[in-house]
């Protein structure tokens, strides 16, 4: 009996300890886990009232403050799927800043995206914000890319989102978000020199430039062009003659004076609007340049046959001429095709130009514009 007894107060004592260490375990852990789930008390508590109100309390005491998640959180724009993005976004002193990265973020741009147009391009925002995605940073790739130009790419973007970025930039760089004339270049004698010279309506000769090597075509004495276009000129006549492909030369160097008697008259029976889609304005014409000449097939006055076309497009860069105002690019070049019209830049550029498969402005644009 007496056995009994102490193996029955061993027991109640071990009940005893087995609940109070229960429950010593149990207060502990509960202890720990709230304090485990009190917010950090780094955000302010408006921010803090969000982070509980999505649950989040955990996830968020286990990683750094982020000034950018506070600053978002106290705007009331947290959305939990943003929840890395706010951590890698750098905080911008901007009172727009959580507003900007949302919207950035909607519009499906990544931290990394959102970094980079805050380090360059925070003047170009609004622009951003009112058009869908574009991958801005694949721009610095295109090699004719310039960042200075950057709104004007955008804004051109944004009425003709047709054109991919790498066209928008193209075009751009050749001003056609501009009126022609608005806003051009204008050449020193020097820059003249070079037949690789760029003239449109973003690019003026000087007044008085007139080229110094010009000869006269021996079809036509009164017909002079620069002594290279001039034989160049020759030959291809000759090899269209053995392809059975006829065309005479109508009009090749023209002075600034006598372009602008030309497009005065023209401006005079047309008005300014629809002499500008086929006469250039005095200074902005290749003509000028002694390296363009005009050919008319025979039994038409001033213009070529469909067949004598095909033969300019398919031969005349071998002998350092391209078609210069083809069919189907008068959006690019700003002037009404002109099939009639060639251009001297020698045989190894017109070989490349013509491969390219673009304007000259085009062409000019991405592989010759020295930026
Ligand atoms: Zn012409």
């Amino acid at each position: 009996m007496e056995n009994n007894k102490g193996l029955k107060i061993i027991l109640i004592i071990l009940i005893i300890l087995t609940i109070t260490v229960f429950v010593a375990i149990t207060i502990l852990y509960l202890m720990d886990k709230k304090e485990e789930a009190a917010p950090n008390t780094s955000y302010s508590a408006k921010a803090s009232a969000v982070i509980q109100k999505y649950n989040l309390t955990n996830t968020i005491n286990n990683k750094e403050y982020s000034q950018t998640l506070e600053t978002i959180l106290e705007a009331n724009l947290f959305d939990p799927q943003y929840l890395d993005a706010y951590y890698e976004i750098n905080y911008q002193e901007d009172q727009n800043f959580p507003y900007t990265i949302s919207k950035l973020l909607t519009k499906n741009y990544n931290s990394t995206e959102i970094n980079y147009i805050y380090d360059n391009y925070s003047n170009c925002l609004n622009i951003l914000l009112d058009m869908n995605y574009i991958n801005i940073t694949n721009l610095n790739k295109l090699s004719n890319f310039d960042p200075s130009k950057l709104e004007r790419y955008l804004q051109y973007h944004k009425t003709n989102n047709q054109y991919d970025i790498a066209t928008i930039v193209t075009y751009v760089n050749i001003g056609l978000d501009l009126e022609g004339y608005s806003n051009y270049v204008s050449y020193t004698t020097e820059d003249t020199s070079s037949y690789k010279i760029l003239v449109n309506k973003y690019h003026k000769l000087p007044n008085d430039y007139e080229p110094s090597d010009l000869v006269p075509l021996s079809y036509n004495s009164n017909l002079l062009l620069r002594e290279v276009a001039a034989e160049a000129f020759e030959q291809l006549t000759s090899a269209a003659t053995l392809d059975q492909v006829y065309f005479y030369p109508f009009s090749a160097y023209r002075s600034y004076t006598t372009q602008s008697v030309l497009y005065t008259r023209y401006k005079e029976r047309d008005g300014e609007t629809k002499a500008d889609t086929y006469s250039a304005r005095p200074g902005f014409s290749e003509h000028q340049l002694g390296l363009a000449v005009d050919v008319r097939s025979p039994n038409l006055a001033d213009n070529i046959t469909p067949e004598t076309y095909e033969w300019l497009l398919n031969n005349s860069y071998k002998y350092g001429f391209i078609v210069r105002y083809p069919k189907g690019k008068q959006y690019i070049t700003q002037y009404m095709e002109e099939p009639w019209h060639i251009r001297y830049l020698g045989i190894d550029l017109a070989t490349k130009v013509h491969a390219s498969n673009l304007t000259y402005d085009e062409y000019y644009d991405l592989y010759l514009e020295t930026r």
